[in-house]
């Protein structure tokens, strides 16, 4: 492929500015209440922001062994047991990594050949297919189809193939709020051991979960061996700026991962890093605070959504929220959302840019509700008063 007349790479040419980082933009220059990008707008807490600081002043300020400190590699081994059961060897089998979008990427160009297929579920989070791009990997998109976002088994069995190196899944799932169910998860353990390929499990809303626990598909049968599982401090802990996270998995598969990161960021900023010992050793009643102020924010946002005219997915895990724009009269998810951002003064996703085929893929619009109760009614109020349902507005658009 040739160069383009910009001189970016080709195979990045398609991505352009992400949407997290378009939206962001215009929120701020509009000053719309941006339920768009996923980050709180709240603080971490102050038991991990301390470590920190006090990782800083005790002299951690060199580079940290590249694959992770050892205590950090210890302490996520030990999450990993209490929340999945499953014994790690922290030296072998963990590499910590910048943000679990680095894991990503280190993960498709340590694992992936040229020309080897991926398998991405749509909408998906949007480093899937740039990264995939970057190892030269060819995507066969599955849709999960709304409302129900389930797995389409038979899809996946057809873009299965032999050529297939990784289905890459993602649960709790960015942006439909799924949490694949037991027999989904059995389903694409059974198609990916038939197939001899790898799962890549980013769970990095692990602890983000309303409608049944999170199990990781890495404690299924014969999954462990093949099974690379990503997740983060950023979401658990609201800390989404630190960009700490790692990958679980055997020797062999941590061997291609680490090839890669050792070149792509070395190693992790190290007073973060350190801090993540004190973050993940929090008692199992940090967690449940957690989900509890986090469905609070769930429950009031669908609420918010409702009064305004829309009919809300309820997600059953991570935080966003699904909904269909069509009541409004705007031909697109683009427009509809430039509409709200320039006329509401509230900033949502677009949805098309999660799906590499683009065909049907313009209905859906994400909110966010990493926000306070407070963001979010100032957001409910603005849609309530500024945003017109068709019929509601006397059928023009
Ligand atoms: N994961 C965040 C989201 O889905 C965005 C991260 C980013 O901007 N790269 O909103």
């Amino acid at each position: 492929m040739a160069r383009t007349p910009h001189g970016t790479a080709a195979r990045l040419a398609p991505f352009g500015e992400s949407v997290f980082a378009r939206i962001s933009r215009l929120a701020a220059e509009h000053g719309a209440v941006n339920l768009g990008q996923g980050f709180p707008n709240f603080d971490g807490p102050q038991f991990v922001k301390d470590a920190g600081k006090q990782a800083i002043d005790a002299g951690f300020g060199q580079y940290a062994r590249f694959i992770g400190l050892p205590e950090v590699n210890r302490a996520i081994a030990a999450r990993f047991k209490t929340d999945q059961g499953l014994e790690i060897d922290p030296e072998l089998e963990i590499t910590v990594t910048s943000g679990c979008t680095e894991a990503i990427a280190a993960t498709m160009l340590g694992l992936v050949e040229p020309g080897d297929e991926v398998v991405l579920f749509e909408p998906f989070y949007d480093s899937y297919p740039a990264t995939a791009a970057m190892a030269g990997a060819v995507v066969k998109p599955v849709r999960l189809e709304a409302p129900h976002f389930r797995l389409p088994v038979e899809a996946l069995r057809q873009a299965v193939t032999p050529r297939t190196r990784l289905i890459l899944l993602n649960t709790p799932h960015n942006p439909t709020g799924r949490i694949f169910d037991a027999d989904e998860l059995r389903t694409v353990a059974e198609i990916a051991r038939a197939a001899d390929c790898l799962v890549v499990s980013d769970e990095v809303y692990e602890h983000l979960w309303y409608a049944r626990p999170h199990t990781s598909i890495a404690t299924l049968p014969g999954m462990r061996e093949r099974t690379i599982v990503l997740s983060s401090l950023g979401k658990s802990f609201s800390l989404t700026g630190w960009k700490v996270g790692w990958a679980i998995t055997p020797p062999n598969l941590s061997a291609g991962i680490r090839a890669a990161h050792q070149f792509l960021t070395f190693a992790t900023a190290t007073p973060l890093q350190r801090a993540c010992v004190e973050a993940l050793s929090a008692p199992a009643s940090y967690f449940e605070e957690l989900r509890r102020e986090y469905d609070e924010r769930r429950q009031a946002l669908l609420a918010v959504l409702r009064d305004a005219g829309f009919d809300p997915l309820t997600p059953e895990g991570s935080y966003f929220v699904l909904a269909e724009h069509a009541r409004f009269g705007h031909p697109s998810d683009e427009a509809f959302c430039e509409h709200l951002i320039r006329d509401v003064g509230v900033a949502a996703i677009p949805c098309s840019p999660f799906y590499a085929n683009r065909v049907g893929a313009d209905r859906l619009v994400r909110f966010a509700f990493c926000k306070t109760l407070d963001t979010i009614r100032q957001a409910g109020e603005r849609l309530k008063a500024r945003l017109h349902p068709l019929a509601a507005a006397g059928g023009s658009c």
